[in-house]
C-alpha cells in the first residue's frame, strides 16, 4: 500500500459541507468552489504521497549532517524543495504585494496538513518560513518588508524562530543573548540559541534567523526583550547576497522522528542583525510566529495521528 493516502474526500467534506468556504463572505473566499478546491487538492495530495511520503523514513534514517559548519539535509530534500517552490506551494496564502496567491489560510493549512502528514521534518522547513513571513509582515518596517517578504514568500530564503537558550525555554525572561546597538542603526548580536528547528540546511541560498535579545538598558524579564532579523548571509542594498553574518551551527541536536529537519545549537557571535518592531516589544512581535507555530503544531498532531491511523489500518487489513 501507498505509505500516505491524502484524504481528499475528507478535506472535501470539512472544507464544504461542515465549513462552507464556497458561501463565506470574508475577503478571498468568492474562489473557493468545490472544483477550484478540489484542483489544488489533489495536486497538493499527489506531492504528498508521491514526493515527501517517500524521503518521510529514509529522510529520518539518514538524518541532517554538519559537514564543515553547513548542515546537509537528506538525499531528495533539495529536489522536492525545489518542486514545493516551482510549483507555488509556499506562497499560497501570502500577500500579492509580495509575491503570494492571495488565498485564504484554510487552504494553506489543508496543504500544509498533508505534506506534514507525508513528511513532517520535510513540511518543517516551509512551515517555520512562513511564521517568519507572517512576523515581518506584521512588524516589519516597509524597506524590511520589501528586502525579506518577497524572498520568503518564494522560500528562496527560509526563515527561523530562535527563542530557546540553554537554561531559558518555558521561562523566557531568562533570556540572555545580548543586542549592542551600533552607531550605524545595527545591533549586534551575541548569545547560544538551542533546539532551533530548520537553523541550518541546504535547501535556500539565505536563512532569516528571527533572534530574540536583550539591549543593554533593558528591563529585566519578559518586558525587556527586544526582536531581530538576524540574515546568515547579509543582503546588499540590491538584494543580492553580501559577507556571511558572524553566526554558526554548534551542533546538530536530536528529536525524535524528525531527524530529516536540522535541530541547530546556534551561535551568535556578534552577528548584525536589525531590530523588527519596537525595542523591548520583542516577545509580542515574537508571538505573532509562535501563534502561527502553535497553530501548527496542533495540525502537525492531527496529520501525525491521520497518518498512524492509515498506517494501522492498512497493517490490521493485511495481517490475516
Ligand atoms: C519539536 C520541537 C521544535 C522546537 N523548535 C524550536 C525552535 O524552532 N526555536 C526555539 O527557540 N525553540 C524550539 N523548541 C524548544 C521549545 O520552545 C522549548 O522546548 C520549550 O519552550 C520548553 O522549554 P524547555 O524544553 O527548556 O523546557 P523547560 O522550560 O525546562 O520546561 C520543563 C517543564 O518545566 C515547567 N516549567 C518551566 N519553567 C517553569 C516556571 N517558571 N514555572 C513553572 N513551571 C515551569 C514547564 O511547564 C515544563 O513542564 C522546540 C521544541 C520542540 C520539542
Amino acid at each position: 500500500m501507498a505509505a500516505y493516502t491524502p484524504p481528499l474526500d475528507d478535506m472535501a467534506f470539512v472544507l464544504h459541507d461542515v465549513l462552507a468556504v464556497h458561501d463565506s463572505p470574508l475577503p478571498g473566499y468568492a474562489d473557493l468552489d468545490r472544483a477550484f478546491t478540489a484542483a489544488i487538492l489533489d495536486e497538493a495530495g499527489r506531492i504528498a504521497r508521491d514526493v515527501l511520503a517517500p524521503l518521510n523514513a529514509t529522510g529520518d534514517r539518514q538524518g541532517c549532517r554538519l559537514e564543515n559548519g553547513t548542515v546537509r539535509t537528506p538525499e531528495g530534500f533539495r529536489r522536492a524543495f525545489e518542486l514545493l517552490r516551482a510549483g507555488g506551494w509556499t506562497s499560497i496564502d501570502c500577500d500579492p504585494a509580495y509575491g503570494g496567491q492571495g488565498l485564504p489560510y484554510v487552504l494553506h493549512a489543508a496543504v500544509g496538513e498533508m505534506h506534514s502528514a507525508a513528511n513532517m521534518a520535510f513540511a518543517m522547513y516551509s512551515g517555520l518560513t512562513h511564521g517568519a513571513y507572517t512576523a515581518i509582515h506584521a512588524h516589519g518596517s516597509d524597506a524590511q518588508k520589501a528586502a525579506y517578504l518577497p524572498k520568503l514568500v518564494t522560500c528562496e530564503w527560509t526563515g527561523t524562530m530562535n527563542l530557546t537558550e540553554p537554561h531559558a525555554g518555558t521561562d523566557l525572561g531568562l533570556l540572555r543573548t545580548r543586542a549592542e546597538p551600533q552607531s550605524d542603526g545595527t545591533h549586534r548580536i551575541t548569545g547560544q540559541k538551542i533546539f532551533i528547528s530548520a537553523g541550518d540546511h541546504d535547501l535556500a541560498e539565505n536563512i532569516v534567523h528571527l533572534v530574540l535579545a536583550r539591549t543593554p538598558q533593558a528591563p529585566a524579564g519578559v518586558k525587556g526583550i527586544s526582536l531581530f532579523i538576524v540574515p546568515k548571509y547579509l543582503p546588499n542594498p540590491d538584494g543580492t547576497l553580501g559577507e556571511r553574518n558572524a553566526l554558526s551551527v554548534g551542533k546538530l541536536e536530536e528529536k525524535m522522528g524528525i531527524h530529516g529537519n536540522a535541530t541547530c545549537v546556534m551561535n551568535y557571535d556578534g552577528a548584525t542583525g536589525w531590530l523588527l518592531g519596537p525595542e523591548n516589544a520583542g516577545l509580542k512581535a515574537m508571538f505573532t510566529m509562535m501563534n502561527e507555530a502553535r497553530a501548527q503544531v496542533g495540525m502537525q498532531g492531527l496529520a501525525q495521528a491521520a497518518g498512524a491511523y492509515q498506517l494501522a489500518a492498512a497493517y490490521a487489513r493485511e495481517r490475516l
